[in-house]
């Protein structure tokens, strides 16, 4: 009996005509498609063995494509973020302007005067052109570019205090995501820690007592970045820090994580502060994210002054660390949209924090509309995006919301997930929402297509 339903299965050539594997065939190629059928096959094999009804051949060449793809040859692919986290770590954090986009495909193709300087016609910098840039923005003397923040603040607590006390309070020992310690990564520089004040409060006599007894090379600021100290809390402000810092002679680098260089507070959220804030109050070293609220290519960047700056670009480390052409190529075309007072147009963080709610409300409307002409009703509702990336947490703006109708909503959200490309969206109240502050207009009718087949299929 098992025998006659062995052969109702299709042969490999006959699985790979199904569209669910044609349509993969120029990403993955003919040999890799080929192993994925004959997985599958051999898989549905055994269930008949087991007793199990045989798949039909679509079904059969759907299982090869989803093992192909998570399973075979995992690659990173593009995938919609419906989720209205707008700095997503998961999901790739920043996306990126044209003009980057651009710049970075520009550098990628061709040769480029990465170390090269022009008019002397000999060997030259490799962050020269986005350093400079950096200083006009952020009002530094000097500036420097490595491969992450998390380089950025290992590098600088090295460079500037290995073997010597960084004071830094109890309430700003940090976990980022992604392993990113303070205490760790202050271990690793050789910096030794000296924790002043309590978890909840520390005061300018906590610091000034540690200053008075020595050794000190460095007070660190870390921004919490991920969580909110509320309640019974104080912390000395940044101001405070470096009057404190200059009567003992030690300097103030500020750990500002995402690194914001316009005001979020315009666009109805909290203050994050920013570079220029914390230039302007005279911390000597400033770190922070290229892909957070700076919205570029992942990079680490560190301003300051000059004196602290310079040296550690002759840091071993510095080298290691060392951002690639593509990197830095992008880098300077976000930060030019900055300068050219262009950035809530250009950069796609920003412009999606600063899309109005009314407009918001018009692209869900739309995608109602154009479900409900393939028979699906869904609900235009109220929720909220986040910032997300570990800047302003707990705050949120205002959005509209499209509600799927869905029995099972965590079954709608994995077959989403799940096919190409994948779409990852929310579950709120037991239901699937779709938030149109994070997708981008060129995805929409992908978006719509996927949420049109897998909603019937279900
Ligand atoms: C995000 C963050 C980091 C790490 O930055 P990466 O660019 O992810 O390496 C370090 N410090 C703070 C305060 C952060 O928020």
């Amino acid at each position: 009996m098992s025998t006659r339903e062995l052969r109702r299965l299709p042969s490999v050539d006959r699985l790979l005509g199904e569209p669910a594997l044609q349509k993969l065939a120029p990403r993955y190629g003919h040999r890799l498609i080929v192993r994925a059928a004959r997985e599958a096959l051999a898989r549905a094999r055994e269930e008949i063995r087991d007793g199990a009804e045989p798949p039909d051949r679509e079904a059969l060449a759907v299982r090869a494509a989803t093992y192909l793809q998570n399973d075979l040859a995992p690659m990173l692919r593009p995938v919609i973020n419906t989720t209205g986290v707008v700095i997503h770590t998961n999901l790739g954090r920043a996306p990126l302007s044209r003009a980057t986009i651009a710049a970075m495909e520009a550098a990628a193709r061709g040769y480029s005067n990465l170390e090269y300087d022009l008019p002397a016609g000999h060997r030259g910098h490799r962050t020269v052109h986005a350093e400079q840039l950096l200083c006009e923005l952020t009002g530094a003397e000097s500036a420097l570019v490595v491969n992450n923040n998390a380089g950025a603040v290992l590098l600088a607590l090295g460079g500037l205090a290995a073997g010597r006390g960084v004071l830094i309070s109890r309430g700003q020992l940090v976990e980022i995501g992604g392993g990113f310690r303070v205490p760790d990564v202050m271990r690793e520089s050789g910096a030794q820690l000296v924790e002043v004040g309590t978890t909840n409060r520390t005061h300018r006599h906590d610091y000034e007592w540690a200053l008075a007894a020595g050794g000190v090379a460095l007070i660190l600021r870390a921004h919490h970045s991920n969580f909110r100290l509320i309640g019974f809390a104080t912390e000395v402000e940044l101001e405070e820090l470096v009057e404190l810092g200059r009567a003992y002679g030690v300097p103030v680098m500020d750990d500002l994580g995402s690194g914001a260089l316009l005001d979020t507070a315009a666009f109805g959220l909290g203050h994050e502060p920013t570079v220029q804030e914390s230039v302007a109050a005279g911390a000597a070293v400033v770190c922070f994210s290229g892909d957070k609220l700076l919205g570029g290519p992942q990079a680490g960047i560190i301003v300051g002054q000059a004196a602290l700056v310079e040296p550690l670009k002759q840091d071993p480390l510095a080298r290691a660390l060392r951002p690639d052409k593509l990197c830095l190529a992008g880098l300077q075309a976000t930060l030019m949209h900055y300068l050219k007072d262009e950035a809530t147009e250009q950069v796609p963080v920003w412009r999606m924090l600063a899309t109005p709610l009314e407009e918001l409300n018009r692209r869900a409307k739309r995608w109602q509309r154009r479900l409900r002409r393939a028979g699906i009703e869904a609900q235009v509702i109220d929720g909220r995006s986040a910032v997300g990336g570990g800047s302003l947490p707990g705050e949120t703006l205002p959005t509209k919301l499209l509600a799927l109708p869905a029995a099972d909503p965590d079954r709608l959200a994995a077959a989403l997930r799940g096919g190409d490309p994948p779409v990852i969206a929310r579950i709120e109240d037991d239901r699937l929402v779709l938030d149109p502050r994070t997708v981008l207009p060129e995805e929409e009718g992908t978006l719509l297509e996927r949420v049109r087949d897998e909603t019937m299929r279900q």
